[in-house]
């Protein structure tokens, strides 16, 4: 059974301590074996708690992967790769078109145009 310490998130080590049972780490944490099952729920939620919040953020990453840009025929000025990403951004007055941002897929040299 693997458990890990509140404090600093080793492994916990069982051993035994005045013939009771006790978990220790290597911070100083302690813990009775008798207190195990209770804390065992609170720190199952905790992990559980965790391990949505990696996930979340997993999926807010692949979210911006999936906005990645549209890939064009454009040649890099700078190392002449013929393959760039292109994206619009509107500028902020209305009346001005958006601009066109572009970048190399290969130096990732960004460029815009009008
Ligand atoms: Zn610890
Ligand atoms: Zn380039």
């Amino acid at each position: 059974m693997v458990e890990f310490c509140p404090e600093c998130s080793s492994l916990l080590r069982k051993s035994t301590m005045d013939g009771n049972s006790v978990l220790t780490c290597k911070c100083g944490y302690q813990k009775e074996i008798d207190n195990y099952i209770d804390n065992k729920e609170i720190e199952k939620k905790i992990e559980q708690t965790k391990k949505e919040l990696e996930e979340n953020l997993i999926i807010v990453t692949e979210e911006d992967k999936v906005s990645v840009n549209l890939k064009v025929d454009m040649i890099c000025s700078k190392c002449e790769h013929k393959e760039a990403e292109t994206w619009q951004e509107q500028t902020r007055s209305a009346d001005e078109p958006s601009t066109h941002f572009f970048r190399c897929l290969k130096c990732k040299f960004t460029w815009r145009e009008y």
